[in-house]
């Protein structure tokens, strides 16, 4: 068997580093041809020592200067670039089989693209993409046969429950609804007015899974679950009411599919995003993602509860720019990211989040986003916006 051919995009990451974790379990079946990472420039060269790609990407020159420095006593060297046409790059390498596009925010939205151009096996955990330009992203994919594996947790465990052979019908494969878990977050219980005052730091301490600080600080405002609708939407093409979130505080059942038939199917597992980034990589075969087996009895107890859209009103307004269609999850996607920044940042309330992406949403005119020009504009609008709103909050 020859081995399947991978670049990571984001390596450095949460989800970048899991993926070399699972890699380097089998180094009969993956060879890494190129890494990327933008900030931690000693970790990614960490990382090229122990993997050996061809190639690494780095935003900056001057990262990319540090970076070779660091790597100079390499053989065999790594050639190594930076910017945004690179990321593109190597995405699309003739040598590549299969990307994870595990890049944060709108950033991975090019090289993603890039990827799906070159009709490679697209392992998707970058979610603001699909959100961004779900309709183009779709229709690209389809013309060049890239094939699509989402990493996302909830969307790997619904593409697990739905037939092998579901090819975007849910009426044809007898599917009734889509449930994605949520897990609420780490402020799940806390009253209104706790919410005002919590820091970052608690934000981004999450119960059940150890991520990124943004994809954090979305978990906690249940934003991610919104971008995960939207996700939902165009991965499955599902409309917004064929989709439903379910909290499940315990993260075990990772997403269910809901038949006509009355059946439910789930895929479970403990929370550790090694299960579907393995899922991806083997697909469709099983491996060891080091990940330990579910033991139901220490368990004992899954409950589920409605999502609570007076205290976590970012879901809400998920599903109105899904239903509102044209750039509007493009705006949402982008005033979120500025706002995200400002509260980690410690220039915004937790709790005025949503208004900033809301004022955001009633002020940037929506358009077809009929082409990605449409998109990047809507996106930076978006931006100019949320930033007009966090001065105004301040
Ligand atoms: P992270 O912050 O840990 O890592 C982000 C990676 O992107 C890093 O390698 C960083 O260097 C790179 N990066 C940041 N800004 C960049 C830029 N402007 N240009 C190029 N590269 C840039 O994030 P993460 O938690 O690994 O999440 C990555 C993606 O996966 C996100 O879209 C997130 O929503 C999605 N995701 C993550 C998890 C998780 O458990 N962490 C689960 C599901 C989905
Ligand atoms: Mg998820």
């Amino acid at each position: 068997m020859s081995r399947k051919r991978i670049t990571v995009l984001g390596a450095t990451g949460s989800i970048g580093t899991s993926t070399l974790d699972v890699v380097a379990r089998h180094p009969e079946r993956y060879e890494v041809v190129a890494l990327s990472g933008h900030q931690r420039i000693a970790e990614l060269a960490e990382l090229c020592r122990r993997h050996r790609p061809r190639y690494a990407v780095t935003g900056t020159a001057v990262a990319a200067a540090e970076l070779a420095g660091l790597l100079c006593d390499c053989a065999p060297q790594v050639e190594v670039r930076y910017g945004e046409a690179a990321l593109a790059t190597i995405a699309s390498l003739p040598e590549v089989d299969a990307v994870m596009a595990a890049i944060v925010g709108a950033a991975g939205l090019g090289p993603t693209l890039a990827a799906v151009k070159a009709g490679k096996q697209v392992l998707l955990a970058n979610k603001e993409a699909l959100v961004m330009a779900g309709g183009l992203f779709m229709a690209e994919v389809a013309r060049s046969g890239a094939r699509l594996l989402p990493i996302d947790s909830e969307h790997n465990a619904v593409f697990q429950s739905l037939p092998a052979h579901f090819a975007g019908n849910l009426n044809a494969s007898g599917v009734r609804r889509i449930l994605l878990t949520a897990s609420g977050g780490p402020f799940r219980n806390a009253s209104p007015e706790t919410l005002r005052n919590v820091t970052p730091e608690q934000a981004c301490a999450h119960p059940n899974w150890v991520m990124g600080r943004k994809i954090s600080v979305d978990s906690a405002t249940l934003m991610n679950k919104g971008l995960e609708v939207i996700e939902a939407h165009w991965l499955f093409n599902a409309p917004a009411d064929r989709i439903e979130v379910v909290v499940h505080p315990q993260s075990v059942i990772h997403s269910l599919v809901d038949y006509v038939d009355g059946s439910v199917l789930a895929q479970l597992g403990n929370p550790d995003m090694r299960t579907p980034i393995a899922h991806a990589l083997a697909f469709p075969d099983r491996i060891d993602a080091g990940v330990a087996s579910l033991d139901l009895f220490q368990i004992a107890q899954l409950t589920f509860e409605r999502p609570d859209l007076d205290r976590f009103p970012c879901l809400a307004l998920a599903y109105q720019a899904l239903r509102a269609g044209g750039t509007a999850a493009a705006i949402l996607n982008a005033a979120n990211e500025v706002a995200v920044e400002a509260f980690l940042e410690r220039r915004l309330a937790f709790t005025d989040i949503p208004g900033v992406i809301t004022g955001a949403l009633e002020r940037v005119p929506l358009i077809a986003a009929a082409n990605l020009d449409a998109v990047f504009e809507a996106d930076a609008a978006g931006r100019r916006a949320a930033h007009e709103g966090i001065r105004r909050a301040a």
